[in-house]
């Protein structure tokens, strides 16, 4: 059984972000099973979910009261459409949110995955203006977004991303975005340097373009996918006047960071900052099913009404918008989130792993390591002094070691990426850190 398992999944499964023939040609994890913090692979093995299963679980999995909500919601319907009608989860799930949500957000727009969400945003954004004053606006169709940036797998979210491994294949197909270079303290001097360089080039790219641009889109706090890269602190409150100064639309996109991966539910509020557009997606939903989606505010809204099915309308829509049981999972999880005090959880976490964390500093073989709430990056170094970027085989080793000793971790070229369920019982979270301080200690991956 367990053998035909792992066949039948090496013929027949095409794996994302994946080199199959690598892949099919080593033993694969075949996940079966669930329990808290822990994933259970089909030989029985249990695993500590060191990265929440892709940055998207709350509470662990097979969580009775999520169980019971999603079976609940079945047990009335699983899906009927938006269009032209609405249903009760996506109504109450959308008056949560924004309840919830930063300043003037106040609509939600909803698609199933992080890259929808931003694709959305992005044409909502364009759209908008062009709804604004078509004739002023006609060539207001530029977007900005920060180098090594990350928004998803479409050609729009990736036409904004900057992340060259994933992207490049893809240029000629992409449209025309301007990128500017991302405030990421290890590659500068200083914390103070990385953002005024950051700054300036943003103002410069405002100041030449203008009403040429539509929106700036950024992951605030913290870009996931470029290698966990903190921004220093201001920076986003910066941006947010900038783009306020020169009239331009701001759009957070928090799949990653949003709902209390860096300590608050929205990680716009750690800096009092108010975007236009607001994406959300991974943990909307505690992991459980894919729910994604985007809020605007009512500057933005209104700009799309109109007399009759017009071109101010919001032509988008995907098949399944506002499913039910997607829908309820997210509810619960909001529900849970205050029930289960998450955030004050993952707070104290936070503090409880400041030791670990300067203790793997000290190590030779790291570089960098930056935390920004329970998103952790160890950048490996093969010369501390020069910064020298370690060989990515080393952290995939790290990672396969780890793998040995229980812990599921995943790396971004040299970075090990550390993610944890947010529920996490500190313990564990603090065996994943011991782990990796042994391993790295040990060199056994050099
Ligand atoms: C994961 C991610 C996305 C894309 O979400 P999918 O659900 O994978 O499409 C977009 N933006 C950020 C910041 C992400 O981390």
């Amino acid at each position: 059984m367990t053998r035909s398992i792992e066949t039948i999944d090496q013929t027949y499964v095409w794996h994302p972000f994946t080199q199959m023939k690598q892949y099919t040609e080593t033993k694969p994890l075949i996940i079966e099973r669930g329990e808290g913090a822990y994933l259970i692979d089909v030989d029985g093995n249990r695993y500590l979910d060191g990265y929440a299963s892709l940055w998207v679980n709350v509470h662990g999995h097979n969580d009775s009261a999520m169980n019971e909500a999603i079976i609940a919601q079945l047990g009335r319907i699983a899906h009927s459409t938006l269009l032209g009608a609405g249903n009760v989860p996506s109504s109450l799930l959308a008056k949560a949110l924004v309840e919830r949500a930063p300043g003037p957000l106040s609509k939600v727009f909803y698609s199933d995955t992080g890259s929808a969400a931003v694709e959305i945003a992005l044409k909502m954004a364009y759209q908008y203006w062009k709804n604004e004053d078509p004739k002023r606006y006609e060539q207001r169709n530029l977007f900005v977004s920060l180098e090594g940036a990350y928004h998803g797998d479409t050609i729009g979210s990736i036409s904004v991303g900057g992340v060259e491994t994933f992207h490049g294949v893809f240029e000629p197909l992409l449209f025309e975005t301007i990128q500017v270079p991302s405030p990421h303290p290890y590659a500068y001097e200083s914390e103070d340097e990385a953002m005024r360089v950051s700054l300036e080039a943003l103002e410069h790219v405002f100041q030449t373009y203008g009403e040429r641009i539509s929106a700036f889109i950024i992951e605030p706090l913290m870009q996931a996918a470029a290698g966990l890269i903190r921004h220093p602190d201001g920076y986003l409150k910066a941006v947010e006047s900038l783009c306020r100064m020169y009239d331009i639309l701001l759009i957070a996109d928090e799949v990653a960071v949003g709902f209390g991966r860096t300590g608050t539910l929205f990680a716009v509020e750690r800096e009092g900052v108010e975007p236009d557009l607001l994406c959300l997606g991974k943990g909307l939903t505690g992991g459980y099913v894919p729910l994604a989606v985007t809020m605007a505010t009512d500057r933005i809204y209104d700009a799309f009404l109109g007399t009759g099915y017009d071109d101010r309308t919001f032509l988008h829509g995907h098949t399944y918008t506002g499913n039910q049981v997607t829908c309820t999972a997210a509810l619960k999880n909001i529900e849970l989130f205050d029930e289960r005090n998450v955030l004050g959880h993952v707070r104290k976490t936070i503090e409880r792993i400041q030791p670990s964390l300067r203790r793997l500093e000290a190590l030779d073989v790291v570089g960098d390591v930056r935390a920004q709430g329970l998103m952790i990056g160890v950048e490996l170094t093969s010369d501390r002094a020069t910064k020298r970027v370690a060989p990515t085989v080393w952290a995939e080793r790290v990672v396969e070691a780890m793998k040995e000793r229980g812990i599921i971790i995943r790396n971004i070229g040299p970075v090990l990426t550390i993610v944890p369920v947010l529920m996490m019982a500190h313990d564990d979270v603090e065996r994943i850190l011991t782990t990796l301080y042994d391993v790295l200690r040990e060199r056994t991956f050099e």
